[in-house]
């Protein structure tokens, strides 16, 4: 069965990302956008799924948890878990890999925490959105070991993607999935190095009007954050 989704959403935890995105807006724009499974993905955290997971299970949606991994070539990797317990595991395991720099408000935004009852939590004073230490290569077997799937993010973009940055396309990295931007020339999707993978559209919306109406599909047996991971899955170690 096909299943409208988005598997790229940051809320007012990323710094880019708008105030106005908390988990219970988020979660309320996806319903009337009429997503069916989503996923929350802010830069290196997953502090706000918890909140987020809640907030969409209650609009009727599919919620995973999950980051925007910027690992160490600064590749912004997309990282899912269908259990909220492992991917704060996960979370607390990429906090160790962040540089020692602390948040400028002022000048990069507000990482708010939030619950789902659009109640300040607290403010994330560690800087979100740098580049962790983990190398790519890493990437897989690491969201595997968590049990989660990756994909990398938007890589049709000149910055922070697999393409930008290696110019071409590893099948041995291990990764059977990747997002291209909604901008992405349709040409770019036909490149034979790409053949054979899932390529998946997002929205990576960072403010509220930026939550597309339903467009893109997955063709699931059942609408599980089970399934889209076992979709998306990774073959680690396959170099
Ligand atoms: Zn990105
Ligand atoms: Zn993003």
């Amino acid at each position: 069965m096909q299943f409208y989704y988005d598997l790229h959403l940051h809320s007012c935890l990323s710094p880019c990302g708008s105030d106005e995105m908390t988990p219970a807006n988020l979660a309320a724009m996806c319903a009337l956008a009429g997503l069916q499974i989503v996923a929350l993905t802010d830069h290196n955290t997953c502090g706000n799924c918890a909140a987020f997971c809640r907030a969409a299970q209650s609009n009727g949606l599919t919620a995973l948890s999950g980051m925007e991994l910027c690992t160490q070539e600064e590749i912004h990797v997309v990282c899912l878990f269908a259990d909220p317990e492992a991917a704060q595991d996960f979370s607390r395991e990429i906090a160790r890999h962040l540089p020692p720099i602390p948040n400028n408000p002022e000048r990069f935004g507000r990482q708010l925490r939030m619950d789902d009852g659009d109640e300040i939590l607290g403010e994330e004073t560690a800087f979100l959105a740098g580049s962790t230490d983990i190398p790519l290569y890493q990437v897989p077997q690491l969201v595997t070991r968590w049990g989660g799937a990756a994909f990398p993010a938007h890589i049709d973009r000149p910055s922070f993607s697999l393409l930008g940055v290696l110019g071409l396309w590893d099948p041995d990295l291990g990764f059977t999935a990747a997002e291209l931007s909604h901008r992405c020339p349709p040409e770019l999707a036909c490149r034979p190095d790409l053949a054979g993978l899932k390529l998946l559209t997002c929205s990576d919306a960072h403010y509220l009007d930026q939550v597309w109406g339903a467009e893109h599909t997955l063709d699931l047996p059942e609408c599980t954050p089970q399934e889209v991971v076992r979709y998306l899955a990774c073959r680690p170690g396959v170099g």
